[in-house]
């Protein structure tokens, strides 16, 4: 480093004010929408044992091959920087006996994830998800629930998008039927990128997901899980659907989806978004009911998602955060003599509502204008020997009898 330019991690980012306004608001908003729905915050240690990775999202992912940021502490102890949450969530549910608590447990959290990947836009080493997970019930009705909750926190962030759902069945529908792929793969074996027949034994599916040409053009005639759902998972997935269409909540059905991580069962889905190119997920989830009882816990269903705050905010660019504001007052300070009024009146505009910050720098009356100004405020309050309100939207400056009237006239 001596000399060097000194930069942020290739692929990590500096959240300064102008972005952390709206990360901020985004935050608060799905907290009241999870909060209302009786999910309850928690939070896990951005490092787990490399282990928990390996078993929870799967050996053959793309996530745990090449993506995890892993290393060794100074006891040998191999550790990882979580790639995701459901498995952190999982092993805090285990590990405190939440089986035990009435269920399901709802949870919801907020934090850093991080996956050695190619950075591009949307797509970095380190990002923030929003992540819901229910556990110890499959009722459908909570992944309806999780699904609208999800399409309300994107709706409320201004981010357009589709809905894909499809369901995976249970961990022998899928065992099967991944043989049937396999066979079917094999069969078209030259037509297949490297990748993909390399993965023939261990992920199959994963197959569904690629762009490469002649895999694209191999995949057309696949065989789809989603038709050969046993019948209790077939009647769950129509369930969660009927509550879906209840709710007026579109989506599409999508046999072809398929998620990144090994453990789902049953219901999968995904938010796009054609704002956000390439990188089109915003979202996405389902339902993992073998997770925690492979994690050494009690057979316990579950259900969740993750959803990208980098990519949600990328996608609601029309959003205009900042119009969401609180009204934003400046008191000009004329001389030393009025600082107490001042203060007096930044502390009831503050009670009020307002964002009310006053000169704090010793500036000319009318350097203190042009401060006003850069903090772009909507008021401008003279505490001098008179009281003037400034309405900077249209330069009205009129004069007010008091403290209180100088408050309403910027709150009110
Ligand atoms: P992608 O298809 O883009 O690789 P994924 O299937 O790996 O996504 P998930 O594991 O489902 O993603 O993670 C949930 C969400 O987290 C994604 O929909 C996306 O919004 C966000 N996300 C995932 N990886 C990254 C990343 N490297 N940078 C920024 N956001 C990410
Ligand atoms: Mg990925």
């Amino acid at each position: 480093m001596a000399g060097g330019k000194l930069q942020a991690p290739r692929g990590t980012f500096d959240v300064l004010p102008e972005d952390a306004f709206a990360r901020g608001l985004l935050r608060k908003r799905s907290e009241e929408l999870l909060e209302h729905a009786g999910y309850q915050p928690a939070e896990t240690p951005i490092f787990e044992d490399t282990g928990l990775f390996a078993r929870g999202v799967g050996e053959s992912t793309d996530i745990v091959q090449k993506e995890m940021f892993t290393f060794e502490d100074m006891g040998g102890r191999s550790l990882t920087l979580r790639p995701e949450n459901t498995a952190g969530i999982c092993r805090a549910y285990v590990e405190h006996g939440m089986h035990k608590l009435p269920q399901p447990v709802k949870l919801w959290s907020w934090g850093p994830f991080f996956r050695h990947e190619a950075p591009q836009a949307g797509r970095y080493r380190q990002f923030t998800q929003l992540n819901v997970e229910a556990l110890g019930s499959d009722d459908p009705s909570l992944d309806a629930e999780l699904i609208i909750l999800l399409a309300q926190v994107l709706e409320q962030s201004g981010v357009r998008t589709r809905l894909l759902l499809s369901s995976l069945g249970n961990a022998g529908t899928r065992a099967e039927y991944g043989e049937d792929l396999r066979a079917y793969l094999r069969a078209r074996d030259a037509w297949l990128s490297d990748e993909v027949r390399s993965r023939i034994d261990t992920n199959p599916l994963r197959a569904f997901d690629s762009d490469h040409e002649g895999t694209r053009a191999a995949m057309a005639e696949a065989p789809h899980l989603i038709d050969r759902l046993e019948p209790e998972d077939s009647m769950h997935f129509s369930e969660v659907r009927a509550l879906l269409d209840e709710a007026g909540c579109a989506y599409e059905l999508d046999p072809t989806l398929v998620r990144g991580l090994d453990y789902y069962t049953r219901t999968v889905f995904e938010f796009e978004s054609p704002d956000l190119g390439a990188q089109s997920g915003v979202g996405g989830g389902g339902r993992y009911d073998g997770l925690v009882e492979k994690l050494g816990g009690p057979p316990t269903p579950g259900v969740g998602w993750a959803a990208g705050v980098e990519r949600i905010l990328l996608a609601s660019q029309g959003m205009g955060w900042t119009a969401l504001l609180p009204v934003r007052a400046y008191v000009v300070v004329p001389k030393a003599e009025c600082r107490s009024l001042a203060f007096r009146l930044v502390q009831a505009l503050r009670d009020a509502g307002a964002l009310a910050e006053m000169e704090q720098a010793g500036r000319s009356v009318k350097g203190q204008m042009k401060q006003a100004d850069r903090i772009k405020a909507d008021y401008v309050v003279i505490a001098g020997d008179s009281l003037e309100v400034k309405d900077m939207a249209t330069g009205d400056q009129r004069e007010v009898s008091s403290l209180e009237d100088a408050v309403s006239a910027v709150t009110g």
